[in-house]
């Protein structure tokens, strides 16, 4: 199990992404619609890390296209970062779900998952080569430093990661879509802006 066998020789965007869209490197391709492969500049100087595609992303095969981009975008433009200067993608790259009735809810991928998944982020940070990596996440945050980090505890802070390029760890922007009232979002929300002011401070 692993995307390893599938990682072209030649490192271009354009051979990643065609790559990916054949990958069997662990079981989540069987049920998702598509493989959501990475989406941005060739060489943005920052890459956005998520979790993995959501439902509009799996049908539309874009990343944070769904309500957690919609969310991401709002705390980009509020952080002045253009979001056409970003590369965005996700730690793993097919949607993981459950079926309830009609409707194909997420479920966290697995650490065999991520772990499967891996060399496709790798190689979009080989090729992209970005100054810094924002982790949007539990998930992209322990995909680079392991299971024992914890965004709480590192949250807007820069962060050596073992691939050579420093990043800010900050929440995933659909935790903000969770919080349990208006109050409670804007506070997370305020905080998420916070830590994306950070990464604004960090590119100069
Ligand atoms: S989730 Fe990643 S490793 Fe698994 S099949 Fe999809 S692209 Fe391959």
């Amino acid at each position: 199990m692993g995307a390893e066998e599938f990682i072209p020789d030649q490192l271009t965007l354009e051979s990643l992404r065609e790559a990916a869209s054949g990958c069997r490197g662990c079981d989540l391709w069987e049920d998702a619609t598509q493989t959501v492969f990475g989406d941005g500049g060739k060489h943005a100087n920052v890459m956005l890390i998520g979790e993995q595609p959501g439902d509009r992303e799996d049908i539309e095969g874009k990343p944070f296209v769904g309500p957690a981009g919609r969310i991401l975008d709002e705390g980009l433009e509020a952080a002045q970062i253009a979001r056409t200067s970003v590369y965005v993608t996700n730690a793993v790259k097919h949607f993981r779900f459950t079926r309830r009735g009609k409707r194909r809810l997420h479920e966290k991928p697995n650490s065999q998952q991520v772990r499967a998944c891996r060399p496709w982020l790798q190689a979009e940070v080989e090729t992209v080569r970005p100054s810094l990596l924002v982790l949007l996440g539990a998930t992209a945050a322990q995909s680079l430093l392991g299971p024992t980090f914890r965004v709480t505890q590192h949250r807007g802070k820069v962060i050596p990661t073992p691939l050579g390029i420093p990043a800010v760890a900050t929440v995933h922007p659909s935790s903000i879509l969770r919080a349990p009232d208006g109050a409670a979002r804007e506070e997370a929300m305020a905080a998420f802006i916070a830590d994306l002011r950070s990464v604004k401070r960090q590119l100069g």
